[in-house]
């Protein structure tokens, strides 16, 4: 579509960085322009405004930009799932491996009630190893992950196959091979 033409046309690919060989796909030009942060949250809401969800829960840091717009405009909550040891309150956390070592995602135990109906964003997914572990510390809180939802697509790198073998839906805006 038009949009996602413009929101991927707006997004900055930085080669080498942050190391040599990784293209890093930059959403900070879609944010800084008015006209496409609009554009870029108004696909979300259009696709979920008719749903009946309770939350939205976004993984730090990038996810929480898109997703904290998103859940005020669609009159919904907001929960954070955080990188280890930022949250303050007692957590359950989920480890997921990385190209070299591991990494962990954290929730607080009280930010999802079982039965609620949540939505889960980030703004990209490469190897799914962060949507898959924000998606299982969800799960494990009693939620109902409807749908995640990201901006960019890594096709080639699995995360999105990986998401979806696992049974949650999953909706990208545009793809980068
Ligand atoms: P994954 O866990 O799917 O391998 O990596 C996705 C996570 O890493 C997301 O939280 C995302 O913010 C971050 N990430 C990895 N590569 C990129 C990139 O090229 N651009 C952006 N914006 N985020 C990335």
């Amino acid at each position: 579509t038009d949009t996602s033409d413009l929101i991927r046309r707006t997004i900055r690919s930085v080669p080498d960085w942050p190391q040599p060989g990784v293209t890093f796909r930059d959403i900070t030009p879609v944010l800084q322009d008015p006209h496409t942060f609009r554009r870029l949250i108004d696909v979300f809401v259009y696709r979920y405004m008719r749903q009946r969800l309770d939350l939205v829960a976004c993984v730090d840091a990038r996810g929480f930009i898109i997703g904290s717009a998103l859940a005020y405009e669609l009159n919904l909550g907001f929960v954070p799932v955080r990188k280890r040891g930022k949250l303050p309150f007692d957590t359950v956390s989920e480890e997921f491996v990385l190209e070299y070592g591991s990494a962990t995602v954290e929730m607080h135990t009280d930010s999802v009630r079982p039965g609620q109906r949540v939505l889960l964003v980030d703004d990209l997914i490469a190897t799914g190893g962060t949507m898959t572990a924000a998606i299982k510390l969800l799960q494990r809180l009693g939620a109902n992950v409807l749908e995640a939802a990201a901006i960019i697509d890594l096709p080639e790198l699995g995360g999105s196959k990986l998401i979806r073998d696992t049974g949650t839906p999953l909706f990208t805006i545009c793809q980068f091979l």
